[in-house]
């Protein structure tokens, strides 16, 4: 249907199906309070890179004013997708709308170069898909594990890659073999009595790169009283794909995950991956011109919450031993910006006694992953990167903690260049490690 869509006005460079919507950048009345918070906008200073400008780009892209040229283009590609521009709003514009219709129409529209199209294609079908994702990482793990890495980065012969696949090899996380290969059973019984019944999302990347976050978050729900069931024939969320403007392919998934969890009955669908979490939540507004699953999917978005809000909700029953750390807690966009999700991770980290919780500088600035984008706008997202870690370090932080493993993969990396061996954690392995009496020392020594 969409590949097919008419276009009812000639002028403009979208065709009809879902355009970014009059009503919503009509909203923009200029007042410029987005541009400090947009992390674009501060590495570049140019107004077609900033959210107020790419509003008015959407604007003269439906009249027709411009063309759908390279240029044109580009600078929706810049775009992170943080949404650190609707928080800043005080007009409430949904930008998250807007990036999100324009971007799949560009993606149906325009015509990338055969190098680009080649490298998204490679990442659309490899890291929604975790058989692939597991095949493809066990040479990059004996790469790592034979001391090839090493030697590779010691002798400099990774300058001689291209630069895609030179970001591609730093941002590649240390694997572990025990993490590639554990699966989670489908029911995880709950200690004592049962408080809730919940679902667990385990992701596509999450499951095959951050097996351990997926684990703790098993056992502290657990360990909370809760039943929780793991769906097996769940796939990726569609998230990558819909920041993205892979529109189909993300209904796909969409419908596919709505399908695995309503085959189990349960209360609350866990989410501990915040670009997961963002998607989920809205997958009533993703399928509501699908009417075998519009109302479907409202229920089943109805029912998300991120890790954060689920053990905020509840009153600690699992004793945590204390964890004398450093801790600065990075805020990652899908959390903040696009889920509104701030105090509740903070609350969960204070549960843990002696650990202190310290604000990183610049909280509101993205990190320069989201999603896709360290890997199709490497020396951008690099920057940020770098950024980014310089305000956790100058907190003086033991430990880094966040809710994404795209963060998580993005800050490892920067803070590798930055020489430092500090670790990145989820922040439900720090509850995990507090409830199961893991010495701080031994979590310290993990980076
Ligand atoms: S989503 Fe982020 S990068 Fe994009 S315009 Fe908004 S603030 Fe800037
Ligand atoms: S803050 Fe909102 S209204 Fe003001 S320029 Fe940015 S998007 Fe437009």
């Amino acid at each position: 249907m969409a590949a097919t869509a008419q276009t009812s006005n000639p002028a403009s460079i979208f065709d009809d199906h879902n355009p970014p919507a009059t009503e919503v950048y009509k909203k923009c009345v200029h007042c410029g309070f987005c541009l400090p918070t947009c992390p674009t906008y501060q590495l570049w200073g140019e107004e077609m890179d900033s959210p107020r400008g790419r509003i008015y780009l959407m604007k003269l892209g439906a009249e027709g004013k411009v063309s759908l040229s390279d240029t044109y283009a580009k600078h929706f590609d810049r775009c992170l997708g943080c949404m650190a521009c609707m928080t800043a709003c005080p007009s409430g514009v949904k930008y998250d709308r807007l990036i999100e219709a324009t971007r799949a129409q560009l993606e149906r529209r325009r015509r990338r170069s055969p190098a680009e199209v080649l490298h998204r294609q490679s990442i659309f079908k490899l890291l929604p898909y975790p058989k692939r994702l597991r095949a493809a990482l066990w040479p990059a793990w004996a790469y790592q594990a034979s001391g090839l890495r090493a030697l590779a980065r010691r002798s400099g012969l990774l300058k001689l890659l291209p630069s895609k696949l030179r970001s591609m090899e730093a941002l590649l996380p240390q694997i572990r073999l025990r993490e590639l290969s554990a699966d989670l059973p489908e029911l995880i019984a709950a200690q004592g009595a049962v408080r809730k019944r919940v679902g667990l999302v385990t992701g596509c990347v999450q499951r095959v790169l951050f097996s351990g976050v997926n684990a703790a978050t098993a056992r502290v729900l657990a360990a909370e009283g809760c039943e929780v069931i793991i769906p097996r024939e769940q796939g990726c969320c569609g998230a990558l794909s819909v920041h993205a403007g892979e529109e189909e392919r993300a209904l796909e998934f969409a419908r596919k995950l709505i399908d695995a969890f309503e085959r189990v009955d349960v209360e609350t669908i866990v989410i501990n991956a915040a670009g997961c979490g963002s998607t989920l939540k809205e997958y009533g507004y993703l399928l509501r011109n699908d009417p075998q699953y519009a109302a479907r999917a409202k229920a089943f978005a109805a029912k998300c919450r991120d890790i954060s809000e689920v053990l905020a909700g509840l009153e600690p029953r699992a004793t945590r031993h204390p964890l004398p750390l450093r801790v600065a807690y990075h805020d990652s966009c899908h959390i903040q910006h696009a889920q509104g999700v701030c105090t509740q991770p903070r609350q969960v980290l204070k549960t843990i006694p002696k650990l202190e919780l310290l604000e990183v500088p610049d909280a509101a600035i993205c990190c320069g992953s989201a999603g896709i984008y360290n890997l199709v706008q490497p020396e951008a997202a690099a920057q940020l990167g770098d950024m980014k870690v310089k305000n956790c370090l100058s907190t003086g932080a033991d430990v880094v903690v966040t809710s994404n493993p795209g963060c998580m993969v993005q800050l490892s990396s920067g803070l590798q260049r930055a020489g430092k061996s500090v670790p990145v954690l989820h922040m439900i392995e720090l509850v995990d490690a507090a409830i199961q009496g893991i010495p701080a020392e031994k979590l310290q020594a993990s980076a």
